[in-house]
């Protein structure tokens, strides 16, 4: 157990970590961000920070030196800065589940392999893979993505036929790939899930989110589901991260198609832009959990306490927004970031009734 006062070192200067220093001062924590550039958005929240290149080990050492225990909050980091500081210091979550949810394919077999449902797929290696996945392709559309670093809709492309993928895998600069059967939807969900130490699981009821370009645009709850789908969600959430012995909080993302199937479609092994939302919406939210869950003290029983929607500030969205004055019931989060580009998460906003 952490004492208070105790120190968390968070790997990642954004937003998310952003959120999670506000919510550790309430806890009686101190947070210090290890980060690879000056300009992030929780410098002015965290108490400390150390800027280094992730894989400079003589830096990232005294990084680890001076914390108590490390998460993170980005999955694009590499996984050998992870592994190294978890020989010096505990790392939440471990950075074995970082290197199967970093890459879609290892993701994918490892979901299989414990019998969740995702989208059919191919893994893409060499130009000889397509040809192959072509053979057993019979219907379109379909979705390319990277495996490794795409986020946001980065580095993902829908396919009409087999002209595009060939010109899509080549566009995608050749990299592993995995290429997937498009779901038809009829909305798509996300469950924030929280294990701590000692294998006691919480979750959030299903959030339901709406993606615009590939990008989360809104995040409302309580989702317009049926209750079987909402704890066919949960459940599977909880085992995926029972199997993944996972520290901290994980949002898992669903597509749930027209036959009310829930689909996973992704991990991610933090907390979730699609989690914003608990902290006007819960007695507790994904951000108070994850650290109660690092600092391995009793996580909170969830309770929801109003109906809530979150809407992103992407872009220069950023500047209508800054005109905006506090209204009751909305509360608005900018991130302080100092350039402004288009598809660029620059706030959030979250209304509640
Ligand atoms: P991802 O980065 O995989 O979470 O994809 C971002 C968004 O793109 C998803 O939330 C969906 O809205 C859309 N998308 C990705 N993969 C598929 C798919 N196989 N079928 C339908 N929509 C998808």
């Amino acid at each position: 157990m952490l004492n208070k006062g105790g120190i968390i070192g968070i790997v990642g200067g954004g937003q998310l970590a952003k959120l999670l220093s506000m919510e550790s001062k309430k806890l009686g924590y101190e947070t210090h961000i290890l980060c690879d550039n000056l300009d992030f958005p929780a410098k002015n929240d965290a108490n400390t920070y150390t800027i280094a290149n992730y894989h400079d080990n003589e830096k990232t050492k005294a990084f680890a030196d001076k914390v108590d225990v490390i998460t993170y909050e980005f999955e694009n980091l590499p996984y050998e800065t992870l592994d190294y500081l978890s020989q010096l210091k505990k790392v939440y979550p471990s950075p074995e589940i970082l290197k199967i949810t970093q890459n879609r394919i290892r993701e994918k077999e490892f979901l299989e392999k414990i019998n969740i449902k995702t989208s059919a797929f191919f893994p893409i290696l060499s130009k000889d893979g397509i040809d192959d996945c072509i053979k057993k392709i019979s219907n379109y559309p379909l979705v390319i993505k990277t495996a490794k670093s795409g986020y946001d809709g980065k580095g993902q492309k829908t396919l009409k036929n087999e002209k595009d993928i060939y010109a899509a895998w080549s566009m995608l600069g050749e990299v592993p790939c995995i290429i997937e059967q498009f779901i038809n939807f009829q909305c798509e969900i996300s469950v924030i899930v929280v294990r701590d130490i000692n294998g006691k699981i919480e979750c959030f009821e299903p959030i339901e989110n709406i993606h615009k370009n590939h990008i989360l645009d809104t995040s409302t709850v309580p989702a317009a589901i049926t209750k079987t789908v909402a704890s066919n969600a949960e459940t599977i959430a909880k085992k995926i991260a029972q199997k993944l012995e996972y520290v901290g909080t994980m949002c898992v993302e669903f597509f749930v198609d027209k036959n009310q199937n829930v689909l996973v479609n992704e991990i991610a092994p933090r907390v979730h832009n699609s989690g914003h939302l608990t902290i006007e919406a819960f007695n507790t939210n994904q951000f108070e959990q994850h650290l109660r869950a690092v600092a391995n003290i009793p996580l909170k029983s969830i309770e929801r306490i109003n109906k809530a929607k979150m809407k992103n500030i992407i872009g220069l969205d950023v500047e209508e927004f800054a005109k905006k004055i506090d209204k009751a019931n909305t509360t608005i989060y900018n991130y302080g970031k100092t350039e402004v580009r288009a598809n660029r998460k620059m706030g959030h906003i979250t209304y509640i009734s």
